[in-house]
């Protein structure tokens, strides 16, 4: 059962990355190996890791804009291994073959890192006996439906919505109703559970779903210049409630 706050709320949705599982700390583990393991031309692996930041900073600003996009949401792969060469163009490094490289370790080594958070699975097996579960994640299509099978939790969300699947990811509004429309409700009997304050919580308000803004310790992104999870401005939106582990949403 959902805490009070929640009284009327008939189906969850969550988000993916840094909601239920390590997402930042697994990248970041991912490309200290990946850096650690390719010494090639003398790079320091803390050089490498402050091009990468970046080159990711950049990318991501405009990649909804460019040809990359279309790229990005069928594979993981092709993305990643741009980043890795434009990291390496950054130090004066061309080698085609070890941005490759780079990218590979990386995926296999963050993969092996994913977890869920300690409390995700407890609450998720709760809630799904009584709720109607779903994600709503953004992402390349294979990277994502990737992390669904290594954390072994398909089961319990009937309702799955990826990005790189639908070419449309959050904030925008239609992913959001395609969301309703899956479990035939209302706005305002659906609760969104996200950690991204900007892509999560923000447009689930303003669409007219409940909210639980969850903040870990561990959400910085390895690009962040403060080191801190994200804030949100004083005037801004609040959510419902701002919670710091998952179990917090049970009474
Ligand atoms: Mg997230």
């Amino acid at each position: 059962m959902l805490i009070p706050q929640f009284n009327g709320v008939k189906a969850i949705y969550f988000d993916l990355d840094d909601t239920l599982c390590t997402y930042w700390d697994a990248a970041k583990a991912g490309l200290r190996k990946a850096f650690e393991d390719h010494p090639e031309h003398g790079s320091t692996p803390e050089a490498m890791l402050s091009e990468w930041a970046i080159a990711f900073s950049s990318f991501v600003e405009t990649i909804g804009k460019t040809h990359w996009y279309e790229k990005y949401c069928a594979s993981g792969e092709i993305t990643r291994v741009e980043l890795m060469r434009r990291m390496l163009e950054r130090l004066n490094i061309f080698d085609e073959e070890l941005a490759f490289r780079l990218s590979h370790t990386y995926h296999v080594e963050r993969q092996a890192a994913l977890e869920l958070f300690p409390e995700a699975l407890e609450v998720i097996q709760k809630l799904a006996k009584e709720y109607p579960l779903g994600l709503i994640t953004n992402g390349p299509a294979d990277i994502q439906q990737q992390e669904i099978q290594k954390l072994n939790i398909r089961e319990y969300f009937p309702h799955i919505f990826i990005e790189g699947e639908h070419k449309i990811g959050k904030p925008d509004e239609r992913i959001f109703r395609m969301a309703e429309q899956a479990v035939g409700l209302p706005p305002e009997e659906i609760l969104f559970v996200g950690n991204s304050y900007k892509h999560d919580i923000v447009p689930a308000i303003e669409y007219g779903w409940k909210t639980a803004w969850i903040r870990r310790p561990s959400d910085v992104p390895p690009s962040s210049r403060t080191g801190k999870p994200e804030e949100r401005g004083e005037d801004s939106v609040a959510p419902d409630v701002t919670i710091s582990d998952l179990r917090e949403l049970l009474s």
